[in-house]
């Protein structure tokens, strides 16, 4: 079984934006700053609790010089955070599926919706996809990846597996989304280890998905697929977690060992940022 979401990874635009709006408007933690370990050029920061736990996780590559994206079919629209009451602003939005929730959106527009959903703790609450045909990806959900229905309001269809929740939105006529920042690059669901993580991959593969090798992502392990809509998603290990590297995690830029030796370099061409 996935045991919920680990986290989230977005496009933002200016990382030092990004960094506040999520420190001090939204009151996460940030549990690490890195780079893209596949693009050192570009920052990679981390939000969650104080822990860094999976289920909390927000995670953004800054890129300021983005081109114009396009919103679109195939496509997370919208992330929503279930937050504790007093993190709710007064005027609510409406319910949705019997919660409370509000809209509004980060420095880059990506879309967020707080969800009061009887959490103490700020953490990942759903996700809304948007399908040209949501018929495959329900499928794909409920047969590979081993979710349930767990209702429908309006077109908004709700699936559920522990933790996770993914809505699907029809979207018939919309062209396909091209990623730009304010956009979501993919959400990763959580294994305890490696070999539950090996597990869903043969499961994958049996099932004809075309799924990545394990990549070390020196706080987790992870693989990569496509749903069939277009979506990529994860699976990711819990461990090893953000204290591999530093024991106060989030106060310096961290870098994996292969990238060390050119640290000087690095962070030369990434813009100075500050945690104010
Ligand atoms: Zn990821």
């Amino acid at each position: 079984m996935l045991l919920g979401f680990h986290h989230v990874t977005a496009f933002a635009g200016d990382p030092q934006r990004n960094l506040d709006f999520y420190r001090r408007s939204l009151g996460l933690r940030l549990i690490k700053q890195t780079v893209n370990f596949d693009d050192p050029a570009t920052y990679h920061f981390y939000f969650g609790d104080a822990r860094g736990a999976p289920g909390t996780l927000l995670t953004f590559f800054p890129w300021p010089t983005a081109p114009a994206g396009r919103a679109g079919a195939g496509q997370i629209s919208s992330v929503a955070l279930a937050v504790a009451r007093e993190s709710l602003p007064d005027r609510m939005a409406g319910t949705r599926f019997n919660e409370p929730w509000f809209q509004l959106c980060d420095p880059a527009g990506l879309a967020l919706e707080l969800v009061l959903a009887g959490s103490a703790a700020t953490r990942l609450h759903s996700v809304t996809l948007r399908e040209s045909d949501p018929e495959p990806t329900a499928e794909f959900l409920t047969a590979v990846l081993g979710f349930h229905a767990a209702g429908r309001e309006g077109e908004r269809t709700r699936w559920r597996a522990n933790g996770a929740v993914i809505d699907i939105l029809p979207a018939p006529d919309a062209e396909r989304a091209k990623l730009s920042a304010g956009m979501v690059h993919h959400v990763a669901f959580r294994v305890s280890g490696d070999a539950a993580q090996l597990e869903w991959r043969a499961k994958l593969i049996d099932h004809g998905v075309r799924v990545t090798r394990v990549i070390d992502r020196r706080y987790f392990r992870s693989i990569y697929f496509r749903e069939p809509g277009g979506v990529l998603f994860e699976i990711a290990t819990d461990g090893p977690g953000f204290f591999i590297d530093e024991a106060d995690p989030g106060r310096a830029l961290q870098l994996p060992p292969w990238l060390e030796p050119t640290r000087e370099s690095i962070q030369r061409r990434l813009p100075p940022v500050n945690l104010r």
